[in-house]
């Protein structure tokens, strides 16, 4: 907007200087003609007296021609009127003044007779122009002496320019603060507005929020960039659920397997004590009443264990699609180590959860939490293949939940550091990783508003991640 005020400051200025050039040009040539005949006007008035009263130069006559011409100055505005003999000696002139022979040729010219002629001359001591015109006096067809009329040359043009000089500038500016403001309020209605709506929308959706709309209204380019961007956060937000549930699946699957090899102990135990229950009763039915009592409680047990397995891992693969709602985070640590617990390779792994005094809760669909903690869980329980301990700990970091998970593993190694939360990164052989674990968890993590990290390598320590979530009111420790 400055440039652009700067180019209308400029062109005015330059247009304007341009304007005031050529009229000042026209006001010199219509000054010289006005001069001009203003001379021939006094030359005639001259003649005429010079024809009645005669053009002797008497002392009397001079004086009477001194008062003609003073009146003729005062009238016309005239800076001095002269009448000169046909011998170029001045014969009256007002104001009185003694005249040098610089116009010597002109005044000649105009003794010969013919039109009127100007000239210019410069005066002594001042930077003023004189315009001289003259006219020869005919009296009976005869030239008898010549008119000198002086006039200001430059000063009443210059006068004239000088307002319009000011005139010119003051429009420069209030014609460049138009531009100013009236762009500035166009710039900002209509450029500034919607590209600082689009920038807050990209930058919320750099922080994970897929949920941004932008007015999709104003001028027809940014309606439609609007509309374009709405639909990539549409499409965008489809893709991250479709690879949420792709990478869930994956878990369930990790976790079915899992489940299929816990669950075949207990069955075995199940089909033995029915074994024993079906020959006592095809028998005689003397077991004792105790032991047969006892042998239907472990039924019971171990299918309520296996019923308990299947509900957790059914809960865990439902699609989610909960709202957020306050959550205690280690309850969520919780409900993701239950449904771990029974699988085979976290048999010698143990979680130990900890917490400062008070921890925040936090605003998330437990859910998608839980797709997290499960996901952690995993990758810590593979590093350190199935044997050590986790420690789960919250703490709050003015206002916030900080979740840390550290295992007992070998850590991330340096060159992996930057692309494990890459997608379809892993180290893991063929069938095992999918590689989507965290770039996923991240990115359920980031859409709740909060961040996952890794945390900056300690020797001789395992991995250790940092979930960071905003919360929303204080857990009692
Ligand atoms: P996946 O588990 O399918 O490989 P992830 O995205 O969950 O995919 O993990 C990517 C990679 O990050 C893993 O293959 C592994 O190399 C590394 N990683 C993740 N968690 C840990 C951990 N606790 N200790 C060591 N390395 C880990």
């Amino acid at each position: 907007m400055l440039g652009m005020t700067v180019v209308t400051l400029v062109a005015i200025l330059t247009t304007g200087y341009i304007a005031l050039w050529a009229a000042g040009d026209s006001l010199r040539v219509q000054r010289e003609a006005m001069a001009a005949t203003l001379a021939a006007a006094v030359s005639r008035t001259v003649a005429a007296e010079w024809a009645i009263h005669g053009a002797d130069a008497g002392p009397g006559k001079r004086a009477n021609l001194r008062t003609l011409l003073r009146s003729l100055c005062e009238s016309t505005g005239a800076v001095g009127l002269s009448v000169i003999g046909p011998d170029r000696g001045e014969i009256a002139s007002w104001p009185p003044r003694k005249e040098g022979d610089r116009d010597a040729i002109v005044l000649r010219t105009a003794l010969a007779g013919g039109p009127p002629v100007v000239n210019y001359r410069p005066e002594p001591q001042s930077r003023e122009t004189e315009l001289l015109a003259y006219a020869s006096i005919d009296v009976a067809g005869r030239t008898a002496g010549a008119v000198r009329v002086t006039l200001a040359a430059t000063e009443p043009t210059q006068a004239v320019l000088r307002r319009s000089g000011w005139v010119l500038l003051l429009l420069a500016i209030a014609d460049a603060l138009l531009v100013l403001g009236l762009g500035l309020f166009v710039l900002t209605q209509l450029v500034v507005r919607p590209l600082g709506q689009l920038r807050r929308a990209t930058a919320s959706m750099a922080a994970g929020d897929l949920d941004p709309r932008i007015a999709e209204d104003g001028p027809k380019e940014f309606a439609a960039l609007a509309s374009a961007f709405n639909q990539m956060t549409v499409s965008l937000a489809n893709q991250r659920e479709q690879i949420i549930r792709t990478e869930k699946l994956a878990s369930v699957g990790q976790l079915a397997a899992g489940v299929a090899h816990e669950i075949g102990n207990p069955l075995a135990a199940i089909l033995g004590y029915v074994d024993i229950l079906r020959a006592d009763a095809a028998g005689k039915g003397e077991m004792p009443t105790a032991e047969r009592q006892d042998a239907l409680d472990r039924v019971k047990a171990e299918t309520q264990r296996i019923h308990r397995i299947i509900r957790e891992l059914l809960e865990f693969s439902r699609p989610s699609h909960e709202e957020p709602v306050a959550t205690d985070p280690l309850r969520v640590v919780e409900s993701s180590q239950a449904l771990l617990a029974p699988q085979a390779r976290f048999r010698d792994v143990r979680v130990v959860t900890t917490g400062g005094e008070t921890w925040p809760q936090v605003l998330v669909s437990p859910g998608r939490l839980v797709q997290v903690l499960v996901n952690l869980l995993l990758n810590a329980a593979d590093a350190m293949a199935g044997k050590g301990t986790i420690v789960v700990a919250c703490q709050d970091a003015d206002g916030k939940a900080v979740l840390t998970i550290a295992d007992e593993g070998p850590g991330v190694a340096a060159e992996n550091r930057r692309k494990i939360f890459d997608p379809f990164f892993t180290t893991k052989p063929v069938g095992q990783g999918t590689g989507l674990g965290l770039s996923v968890s991240r990115s359920i993590v980031e859409s709740f508003g909060g961040t996952l990290e890794l945390a900056p390598a300690v020797a001789g320590q395992g991995a250790k991640f940092v979930l960071t979530l905003p919360g929303v009111a204080a857990v009692p420790g």
